[in-house]
C-alpha cells in the first residue's frame, strides 16, 4: 500500500476505518470475557474526552507541560492511597502492565548491581503462574527467570520452593495479586517475609487485581493481604487499563521509597541532542491515556468502583456456582475474584474444541495450555460489561457441553491426538510438520477452528512453539504489495 496521492475525505476513511473493525471481536455484546473491561458508556464518554484533550500534549518533558507531571502525580498518589502506601512510597505512571514490570525488574536489577556487585548473572524466583510480561522483563533485562511450581489444586504459590530455588546469584522474589490464569492471590506475605529475611527484594504483580481487590476489602470481601504496606515488599504494579476501567495505555509502578526507584530513572547528556531525562520505557508520548485515566478516577469515585466491584463480584458467584453444577466441567482453584479458570472433567469434552463452539455462537473465552500442574482450561474473565450476560453464558455453557457428549470424537482429532501422546518421546522436524499439517496449520491465515492448532501448541516443547509462534506472527505482518 502507498500513501494515497490526494488525500481522502474524512468520511471515506471513517467508512474505511469502520469496515476494517467487521472481524473483531464485538466487545460491545458484553460477550467477550477478556481484553476488555467496560465501564458502560456514560464513563466511557468522560474518558474519551479527557483522551482528546491531552492526545497531543507530550508526556516526554514535565517541565514543558507541567500538567502532565501534576496528572501523574496525582494519579500515582490516589492509585497508592488505595493501596495503603505510606508517605515514603513513591511511583510512577506507564502505558501497561508490562512496562510497569518492565521497569520494576530493571529496578531491582540495577539496584542490585550497586548494592551486590558481585552478582554477574541476576536471577528472578517467579511461580510457573506469574504473567508472561515477567518472563518479557527478564528476557529484555538479562535476568534468568527461575520458575517455581504451585500448589496443585489451589495453584498458589509454593513458598518452600521459592526458597530451595534462591541463590547466590538471586535478586527479586515476584507474588501475583491474582495470577491471572486462575485469578488466585499468591500468599504474597509470606514470600515478602522470605524476600525480607534473605535481603531480597520483593515485587507484588498486582497488575490486574490491585484495583479490584482493594475495593472487595473495603466492601468487607474476605481478601488476602497483598499491600505494599506488608512487610517485605518492595514495589508493585497495577493496571489501571484493566479494573480501574481507564483507557488503554495505564498502569502504575509503586516502589517502597525513592532511594529504590532511583534505579528507575534514565537520564542522558551525552549525545548531541536534547537532554533525556525518563521515568519510565518510552520517551515521547501522549497525555491522553494519564489525562483519561485521572478522569476515571475522580468520576467513579470510590462509590462508583465499589458499585461495579459488587454487580461484577455478585455476577461471578453465580457463574461459578452455576459451571460447578454443569456435568463435565470444574473450576479450577478457588478464585479470590472476578476472573477464573474453567476445566473439563472428562475425555469428552476438549476444551478447546468447546471454546471454539462456543465462539461460533458469539462467546470468547480465552484458552489457556496445561503447563506442570494445571490442566487446559478457558479463562473467564467478567467485568461490568459481562455481568448482563452471566445468566445466558452459563446456559450456553450447558447446552454446549451436552451437544458435544453427544457427538462423536473425529477420527482426525483422535489421530492428532494419538500422535501428540507419543511426543515426549521424540521429536525432530519431521514430526513436526507432519503435526503442523494435521492441526491445519498451513498457511498464515489462522484455521477456523482453533482446536487443534491449541492442542499441538500446548503439547509441543515451549521452545518450538515459541519458534512456530515467532515465525507465524513474522510471517503474517508482511507487506501487503499492493499498488493503490
Ligand atoms: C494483564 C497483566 C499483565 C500485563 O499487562 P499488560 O497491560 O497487558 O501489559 C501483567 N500481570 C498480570 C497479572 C496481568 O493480568
Amino acid at each position: 500500500m502507498k500513501i494515497p496521492q490526494k488525500g481522502l475525505s474524512k468520511e471515506e476513511i471513517f467508512q474505511t476505518l469502520r469496515s476494517y473493525k467487521s472481524a473483531d471481536l464485538d466487545w460491545k455484546s458484553g460477550r467477550v470475557f477478556g481484553y476488555i473491561y467496560d465501564p458502560g458508556e456514560k464513563v466511557h464518554d468522560v474518558i474519551d474526552d479527557a483522551y482528546t484533550l491531552y492526545l497531543s500534549e507530550n508526556g516526554l518533558d514535565p517541565l514543558s507541560f507541567p500538567s502532565l507531571l501534576r496528572l501523574e502525580n496525582e494519579v500515582v498518589s490516589m492509585t497508592a492511597n488505595l493501596l495503603g502506601c505510606d508517605n515514603e512510597v513513591v511511583g510512577n505512571f506507564s502505558s501497561g502492565g508490562t512496562e510497569s514490570l518492565i521497569l520494576a525488574v530493571k529496578t531491582s536489577r540495577d539496584y542490585s548491581r550497586a548494592t551486590r556487585p558481585h552478582i554477574k548473572e541476576p536471577e528472578m524466583v517467579l511461580p510457573i503462574t506469574a504473567h508472561a510480561s515477567l518472563f518479557k522483563a527478564a528476557h529484555y533485562l538479562g535476568v534468568k527467570p527461575v520458575v517455581t511450581p504451585v500448589h496443585d489444586d489451589t495453584f498458589l504459590a509454593d513458598v518452600g520452593a521459592m526458597r530451595d530455588a534462591i541463590t547466590d546469584n538471586t535478586i527479586l522474589l515476584v507474588g501475583s495479586a491474582p495470577g491471572y490464569a486462575h485469578g488466585v492471590v499468591d500468599p504474597i506475605p509470606e514470600i515478602a517475609a522470605l524476600a525480607q529475611e534473605k535481603g531480597l527484594l520483593c515485587h507484588v504483580d498486582a497488575c490486574v487485581g490491585g484495583i479490584h481487590l482493594s475495593y472487595m476489602r473495603r466492601l468487607g470481601y474476605d481478601v488476602p493481604d497483598f499491600n505494599m504496606n506488608l512487610p517485605g515488599v518492595t514495589s508493585l504494579s497495577v493496571d489501571l487499563h484493566k479494573y480501574g476501567y481507564a483507557a488503554k495505555g495505564a498502569s502504575i509502578v509503586l516502589y517502597k521509597n525513592k532511594e529504590l526507584r532511583k534505579f528507575q530513572i534514565w537520564a542522558c547528556s551525552r549525545w548531541t541532542g536534547y537532554t533525556v531525562i525518563n521515568p519510565a520505557v518510552t520517551s515521547s508520548k501522549s497525555g491522553g491515556p494519564m489525562a483519561a485515566a485521572w478522569a476515571v478516577l475522580k468520576y467513579m469515585g470510590d462509590d462508583g468502583y465499589k458499585e461495579i466491584v459488587t454487580e461484577v463480584m455478585a455476577a461471578t458467584k453465580r457463574l461459578i456456582e452455576g459451571i460447578s453444577r454443569i456435568d463435565g466441567l470444574r473450576v479450577l482453584g478457588q478464585p479470590n475474584m472476578c476472573m477464573f479458570a474453567l476445566a473439563s472433567t472428562t475425555e469428552k469434552i476438549n476444551v478447546y474444541r468447546l471454546a471454539d463452539k462456543m465462539k461460533a455462537k458469539g462467546w470468547y473465552l480465552q484458552p489457556q495450555f496445561a503447563r506442570d500442574n494445571s490442566p487446559s482450561n478457558l479463562h473467564v474473565s467478567m467485568n461490568r460489561s459481562t455481568v448482563p450476560q452471566a445468566e445466558a453464558l452459563l446456559k450456553a455453557l450447558a447446552e454446549t457441553v451436552e451437544e458435544m457428549k453427544q457427538e462423536e470424537i473425529d477420527q482426525e482429532t483422535r489421530d492428532l491426538r494419538a500422535e501428540l501422546k507419543k511426543l515426549s518421546l521424540r521429536f525432530d522436524e519431521e514430526t513436526f510438520f507432519k503435526l503442523a499439517e494435521m492441526a491445519g496449520v498451513t498457511g498464515v491465515a489462522p484455521p477456523e477452528r482453533m482446536e487443534k492448532v491449541n492442542m499441538l501448541l500446548e503439547a509441543l516443547p515451549c521452545d518450538v512453539s515459541e519458534f512456530m509462534l515467532t515465525e507465524y506472527l513474522n510471517n503474517m505482518m508482511l507487506l501487503d504489495g499492493d499498488s493503490d
